[in-house]
């Protein structure tokens, strides 16, 4: 396993999701207050998507990003920023892959594998799930896993979610 240097720099992808109160805003303020840490910074911006949900399907469509990031952090300290966010804005646990304000979720941290009880990166759903594939390729064509996984591969054998280009307001 690689071993994050503290205060190295390192590249992380990040998943954002929503579909309660104002999703596209709640997107691009958790955006911003990514930004504002201050081992980190934003590098790069997918379109955001919406589409049908993945759980219970008597909730709100869902809208979905990625963005790429550099950071100091290493991953647990970056879930750590990440889940302090998601409560800032509000975000309260109904039920399992229920409707949110807010995720964040850590998709892919430079070329690692992280097997932790509360940490697997690349995110374990990562294959499964279109409206995380799309965007971190509209970043990336060329991204790969870490066991050399092509992204475009990945994504053509991926199911189909309905997925749809949204437009946010404030960008
Ligand atoms: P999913 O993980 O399938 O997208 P979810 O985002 O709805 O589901 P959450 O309730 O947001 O799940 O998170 C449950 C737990 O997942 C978190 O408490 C966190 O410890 C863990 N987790 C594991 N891997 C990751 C990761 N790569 N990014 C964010 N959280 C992760
Ligand atoms: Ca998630
Ligand atoms: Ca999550």
């Amino acid at each position: 396993m690689n071993q994050t240097e503290i205060n190295a720099e390192n590249i992380a992808y990040i998943g954002l999701g929503s579909n309660l109160d104002a999703p596209l805003i709640q997107i691009t303020t958790a955006i911003k207050a990514i930004d504002l840490l201050p081992d980190t910074t934003v590098l790069a911006k997918a379109p955001i998507y919406k589409s049908k949900p993945l759980g219970p399907q008597d909730q709100p469509d869902f809208y979905n990003t990625a963005i790429k990031v550099s950071t100091s952090s290493h991953p647990e300290m970056l879930l750590k920023l990440l889940q302090h966010i998601e409560i800032t804005l509000g975000r309260v646990k109904k039920r399992h892959w229920g409707e949110r304000c807010i995720d964040l979720d850590i998709l892919l941290f430079n070329n690692e594998q992280v097997n932790l009880p509360h940490l697997t990166i690349p995110h374990a759903e990562i294959r499964n799930r279109d409206f995380v594939l799309k965007p971190l390729l509209d970043i990336c064509q060329d991204l790969t896993l870490p066991n050399g996984e092509v992204l475009r591969d990945l994504l053509q054998q991926c199911p189909c979610n309905n997925l749809q280009p949204a437009t946010s307001p404030t960008d």
